[in-house]
């Protein structure tokens, strides 16, 4: 599955949004630095109003969500990168997974201690990016050396990543993540490869107090600003907010949302971007069981889609019945949509589009 990491410095938030989004207790919000020790990982669906109407429409007893893993990355201080606080293990968990949402605390609130004794979410962004950097940096400069001997007698291997390796380790001493390399098409695996923690996609959660839960506050948007200059994606939330609205039932939550002047959870919006950060895209399988939503990577073609939903979908792979969603409920479903001669049949070379309708035809 696919994992975004949340990071931050201590008391931002992060364990009070993990709370929320995995609605469990287990990740204990306290207000102390380090509180979370252990990486808490949970599951959580994506929410996609398509998926209902594709469940309308083909009569379906079940509906199954597609789900993104979140995990809550143990507290990062300054001097992780050389071992302070929970340094290595967290610099471990990070590596592992896909994108990050660095939670930034946007809230005053002089009963909750801050790291560095003021509230700036700007300059915590930097302290931790610097701390991702640095370890990138290092881990290079230890893995280059060899590297380079290698490709200086001839080994192929090493001539293909070496200037790959050059080139995020000369933007990383000029003071600059990994993600902004400009990568060729063919180097993309080996940069891949590299699994430096400044390549990973980046969305900042701003951690605003209550009353800015709607609209974001000053210190909000200067971050928007900085991830706007970056080429990153921001949202707005308040972590209290959203750890009492997951606690209510649907009904009272609507009620809620509407009070606070809220359309909709700020977790939708955030696992949304999540989402949309790891370009996954949703395609849909439905029928009279279930419907269903699965997740692949935006380019994904049909036989690796199929092979989402199990591998040998993929081994024999014939062809897959596809219907845009839009044709699937402007027809009324399945057959309406036959009979208007909207359902294709899509080969190999086929790549699967966002909200796709597909039934697969495969030999086993
Ligand atoms: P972590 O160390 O980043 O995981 O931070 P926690 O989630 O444990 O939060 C630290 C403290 O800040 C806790 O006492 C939370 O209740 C408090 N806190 C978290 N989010 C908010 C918020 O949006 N507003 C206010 N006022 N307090 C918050």
């Amino acid at each position: 599955g696919f994992k975004c990491g949340i990071v931050g410095l201590p008391n931002v938030g992060k364990s009070t949004l993990f709370n929320a989004l995995t609605k469990t207790a287990a990740a204990q919000a306290a207000n102390y630095p380090f509180c979370t020790i252990e990486p808490n990982t949970g599951e959580v669906a994506v929410p996609d109003p398509r998926l209902d109407k594709i469940a309308e429409f083909a009569g379906s007893a079940n509906i199954v969500p597609t789900r993104i893993t979140f995990v809550d990355i143990a507290g990062l201080v300054r001097g992780a990168s050389k071992g302070e606080g929970l340094g290595n293990q967290f610099l471990a968990n990070i590596r592992e997974v896909d994108a990050v949402v660095h939670v930034l605390r946007c809230f005053e609130d002089g009963d909750v201690t801050h790291v560095d004794g003021r509230i700036d979410p700007v300059t915590d962004a930097e302290t931790v990016e610097t701390e991702l950097m640095l370890a990138d940096l290092e881990s290079l400069e230890r893995r280059i050396v060899a590297l380079r001997k290698k490709a200086q007698v001839g080994d192929k291997e090493a001539k293909a990543v070496l200037p790959v390796m050059e080139g995020a380790l000369a933007l990383l001493q000029d003071g600059k993540p990994a993600r902004l390399l400009d990568v060729a098409k063919d180097d993309e695996a080996a940069f891949k490869a590299l699994n430096l923690l400044t390549s990973k996609p980046v969305l900042y959660v701003c951690n605003v107090d209550e009353e800015s839960a709607g609209t974001g506050n000053a210190l909000s948007a200067k971050v928007e600003e900085m991830a706007a200059s970056q080429g990153a994606a921001a949202v707005v939330i308040s972590a209290a907010i959203e750890a009492e609205i997951a606690q209510l039932s649907a009904d009272e939550q609507a009620e809620f949302l509407e009070t606070i002047g809220l359309e909709e959870p700020g977790l939708d919006r955030l696992i949304r971007a999540g989402y949309d950060l790891l370009h996954l895209i949703t395609f849909f399988t439905a029928g009279p069981k279930e419907a269903r939503a699965w997740t692949v990577y935006r380019g994904a073609k049909a036989p690796q889609a199929a092979g989402v939903i199990h591998s040998d979908f993929e081994r024999g792979f014939i062809r897959a019945q596809t219907i845009a969603f839009d044709d699937f409920v402007a027809c009324g479903g399945e057959q309406g949509a036959k009979t208007a001669g909207k359902a294709r049949d899509e080969g190999k070379e086929y790549v699967t589009q966002d909200g796709d309708v597909m039934l697969f035809k495969f030999n086993t």
